[in-house]
Order: C-alpha cells, then structure tokens, then sequence
C-alpha cells in the first residue's frame, strides 16, 4: 500500500517512471504528492490535484477518470439533522452522474435543482421535483436552507410567504452544477 511507504521509497518508485505523480485516496478526501510524499486533506488541493508544498498541479494520470470526492448532505423530513454521504465524482459530474447519485437519495424518479446558501456559500440543493405534487411530508430543515438564500437576496419578504420543500434534500459540499 503506497500509503504506507517512506519517501525514500516513494521516490525510487517514481525514478521508475511510468507512475502517476500523485495518488487520490480512495474516499476522495485526500491527495498525495509522490514528488514530495505530503498527504493533503483539504479539498480545493484533492479537487484540482494540487500540492501546495511542490506548488504544481499534477496531470491527470492516464485512463484515470478524474473522480474527486464529495459530501452529500441527506436532509429527511423530520430528521433533526443531515446525514453526510461521502461519494466520488467527475469533477465536473453530468447530469447523469448527478441522476445516479441524488435520485436514490431522494427516493424520486425526477429532481429539481435549487440554489441554496449553505455556510454561507453558494450551494445546490436538489429536492423531489414532484414532492408537493406526490404530499411527501414538509422538510422543516431544508425549508430553512432554501429560505435562508431567498431571504439574504430578498429580506424585505416573509419566510412564511415562501415555498417549502416536501420530501427529502439533498446538499452538496461543493459546486456540482453548471
Ligand atoms: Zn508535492
């Protein structure tokens, strides 16, 4: 397991070529440099492949698909908070990724993106496109979200005028939408 190797190691095995220069952690929620042997967690250098310390981003290995991880946040109704699914996508993910990853989270065959604020960045939401339509339960906790960004655009309204979501949500840790 190259985690487990020493630099010294590292770089013999790099000298040998034919050897990506940096290794993702298979969660996605780590990068390391095999130029520098440093593991980084934080997610803006996993995203771009960068290693602060060498200061380059590394090339895409060859006939690796270029999968970064990624935190879904799950709101369910009545739940008192989110539970953090951890996945891996293109770091530009398709529509059909993003099918493939929220749908079965959602429990739906369609779903509705909506622009959210989430710790006080801009986020996607996704929600039951039919979930009003189909009486799924309202979702207090992601209500709030989805109100919270209308309200920071437009604090002359009342919360209460505003729609709310029914059904389950789905919040992503980064941009996936575009
Ligand atoms: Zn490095």
């Amino acid at each position: 397991m190259l985690w487990d190797l020493g630099k010294r190691e590292l770089r013999q095995k790099l000298k040998g070529g034919a050897m990506s220069t940096y290794i993702l952690r298979k969660d996605g929620t780590a990068i390391t440099c095999l130029k520098c042997a440093r593991t980084s967690h934080n997610m803006e250098d996993v995203r771009n492949l960068y290693c602060g310390h060498c200061r380059l981003f590394h090339v895409p290995a060859d006939g690796e698909p270029k999968l970064v991880g990624c935190a879904m946040y799950v709101y369910q109704p009545g739940a008192r908070e989110p539970q953090i699914v951890n996945i891996r996508l293109p770091v530009v993910p398709s529509l059909d990724d993003l099918r493939k990853a929220v749908l079965p989270q959602l429990n739906a065959t369609y779903f509705e993106h909506v622009n959210v604020l989430f710790e006080g960045a801009a986020a996607d939401m996704f929600v039951d496109e039919t979930g009003h339509h189909s009486h799924r339960p309202r979702n207090e906790l992601a209500t709030m979200i989805y109100r919270a960004a209308w309200l920071d655009a437009h604090p002359a309204d009342d919360p209460e005028d505003l729609p709310w979501i029914a059904g389950p949500a789905v919040v992503f840790g980064r941009r996936v939408w575009s």
